[in-house]
Formats: C-alpha cells, sequence, structure tokens
C-alpha cells in the first residue's frame, strides 16, 4: 500500500472561533501518537455554512468539532447521529467518511466524566441546580437527569428556555423530579448538593457571582462551566464557604478527549492533552 503523505485535517467550526483552546489540545495529542494529522480554527460566518459542511471530505477534512452558533444548526447537514446527539439535540463532534457526516455529542459526557473520574461525585439521589438553560446546560442537564438524580432545578433570564428545557428533560428522562425556578431563589441551592454554572457570566473577570453567598454551604460541589480563567466570582465565594470547586476546564478536555477517540480509533493522551491547555492559559496570562 502507497504510504500516505499529506495530513488529515480536523478543527472547530464556530463563529467565532478563534480564541478556541481546542487547537492546542488536538494538535499536542496528534503529535504524542505520531499520527500525520493537522487542528485548525474554521471560523465560518453563516451564509458559508452549507459550502463548508458540503465540502468538507472534498477538503480532505476528516472530523471537526462544532461551536457557537452552530450545534444545532449543522444537524440537517448530517447522514446520521447518534443516540446522545438525538438526546441532546446538539452537536459538537462530526465524523466525515466514505458514508457522510455522522454527528456526536462528547459535551455531557465529557462533564460527566469529569466529575466522576476527577471528584468522585456520583449524581445518584443528588439534589442538583443548574444556572443557565442554553446549549450548554441541556447537554449536562441530560447527562446528570440519566443518572438517578433526586431532583435538578434550573434557573435561566430567559424564562422560555427553561420551560423548554424542562419539558424535554421530563419527556427524555423519567424518575427525577424536574423544578423550573423563576428566580435564583427557586432553585433552592441551600438544599442542593452539586450547583452548575452554564451562563456566560463570569467570562469577564469583572463578572459578578450570580449566586448570594448565603446559599452556599458545606458540602456543595460548585461547578462552573467557564474554562478562560481558573477563579470566577462564583468560585471564589463558594470557596471560601468551604465547597467543592471545579471550573469547566476539565470538561473541555474529557469531551475533546472523546472527540478524538471518535475521529482516530485511539485513546487520546490525556496528560500531554491537559498539559497543553494549561500551558496555553499561563502564556495568555489568563492563569
Ligand atoms: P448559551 O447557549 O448562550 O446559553 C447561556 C444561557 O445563559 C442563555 O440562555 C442565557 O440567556 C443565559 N444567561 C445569560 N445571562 C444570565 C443571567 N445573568 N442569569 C441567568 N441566565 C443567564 O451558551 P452555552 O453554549 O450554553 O455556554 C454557556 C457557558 O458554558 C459559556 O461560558 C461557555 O463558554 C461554557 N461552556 C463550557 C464548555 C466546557 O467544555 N467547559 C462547553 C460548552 C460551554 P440569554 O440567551 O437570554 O442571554
Amino acid at each position: 500500500m502507497a504510504k500516505k503523505t499529506s495530513s488529515d485535517i480536523y478543527g472547530v467550526l464556530g463563529f467565532p472561533a478563534k480564541h478556541s483552546l481546542s487547537p492546542v489540545m488536538h494538535n499536542a495529542a496528534f503529535k504524542e501518537l505520531k499520527i500525520n494529522a493537522k487542528y485548525r480554527i474554521f471560523e465560518v460566518p453563516p451564509q458559508e455554512l452549507e459550502g463548508f459542511l458540503k465540502d468538507l471530505s472534498k477538503n480532505n477534512i476528516a472530523g471537526i468539532n462544532v461551536t457557537i452558533p452552530y450545534k444545532e444548526r449543522v444537524i440537517p447537514y448530517l447522514q446520521k447521529t447518534s443516540v446522545e446527539a438525538d438526546l441532546i439535540g446538539a452537536v459538537n463532534t462530526i465524523k466525515v467518511s466514505q458514508d457522510g457526516l455522522e454527528g456526536f455529542n462528547t459535551d455531557g459526557e465529557g462533564f460527566l466524566r469529569h466529575i466522576s473520574e476527577v471528584f468522585d461525585f456520583d449524581p445518584r439521589d443528588k439534589k442538583i441546580a443548574i444556572l443557565g438553560a442554553g446549549g450548554a446546560s441541556k447537554a449536562v442537564c441530560v447527562y446528570l437527569a440519566k443518572n438517578g438524580p433526586k431532583r435538578i432545578s434550573v434557573y435561566d433570564v430567559n424564562h422560555e428556555k427553561v420551560r423548554g428545557l424542562i419539558a424535554h428533560l421530563v419527556h427524555c428522562c423519567k424518575g427525577p423530579e424536574f423544578i423550573e425556578a423563576g428566580s435564583i431563589e427557586e432553585l433552592l441551592i441551600q438544599e442542593a448538593d452539586l450547583l452548575v454554572n452554564a451562563t456566560p457570566i463570569g467570562m469577564k473577570e469583572s463578572d459578578p457571582s450570580l449566586v448570594d453567598e448565603k446559599f452556599l454551604h458545606q458540602g456543595l460541589f460548585v461547578y462552573d462551566l467557564i474554562y478562560h480563567h481558573p477563579q470566577t466570582a462564583l468560585l471564589n465565594s463558594a470557596k471560601k464557604k468551604g465547597c467543592l470547586t471545579s471550573n469547566g476546564l476539565g470538561m473541555l478536555l474529557y469531551q475533546g478527549m472523546l472527540s478524538f477517540r471518535i475521529w482516530t480509533g485511539k485513546n487520546a493522551p490525556k496528560e500531554v492533552m491537559e498539559e497543553a491547555l494549561l500551558l496555553t492559559l499561563k502564556k495568555s496570562h489568563q492563569v
């Protein structure tokens, strides 16, 4: 068989996407495993989305991650979707093969793997409060709801989104009690075992915490999906109150490892990918 000389191309599709950390972790993994591949950023405006997706194979692109605002919009262009992507209603990973484009979602599993493998947190019988009802929240909520919690309460400034998400959870995941919270008080954080921030509040270092300190307590695990800096205001006050805390870098790493396995069939080199992420954040003075 002739030796393949051109590298496979992978990348992240988004608009904007130029601040993505995915290239550093995937390129480090390809290098470590001596895979002849490169991971790039594809910042594609909406009017070019259809053409970009149709030409993936022609352009030697073997797989992509999908980020804001395309996680739902790519679905009509796929030939197949995984059970997880169907359940969440969004795709963050596409594999290109001779059979066409197949969509997956690794966000929810990435989150769950991180909290269980690193923090030994099992959602079973737990009371869970979620801030935000957008795309990331949906992936996280579906995975939590599938794992036997006692209760999930969700709050978002956009009440329609909360209503839609709760209706989806009631339909897909029988068992837990679901609460459509009309305010942060109604999330019942003071009784919760896990609080997840899935809003963008905290992405700017000057952002305040959405949660009054009086609701935070020992025994509460506070997980902020934001990974651009290690300590958001929410995580700072949670730490002060004796909570276990995590930012979202682990979720980013685990969802990336799962995508890598889907594309290459190989186990992702976790330590190498994590080191690449931390180094990049340090260099950009974000750590
Ligand atoms: P999204 O779809 O825009 O959802 C965010 C939701 O938060 C929106 O419904 C938004 O409402 C709501 N919101 C905004 N301000 C709020 C406030 N003050 N109080 C309550 N709700 C508020 O975004 P996403 O894709 O889910 O991402 C959310 C966050 O997760 C981002 O910071 C993102 O970087 C992070 N994330 C991390 C990972 C990871 O791997 N760690 C993966 C995905 C996402 P409006 O739309 O009305 O503003």
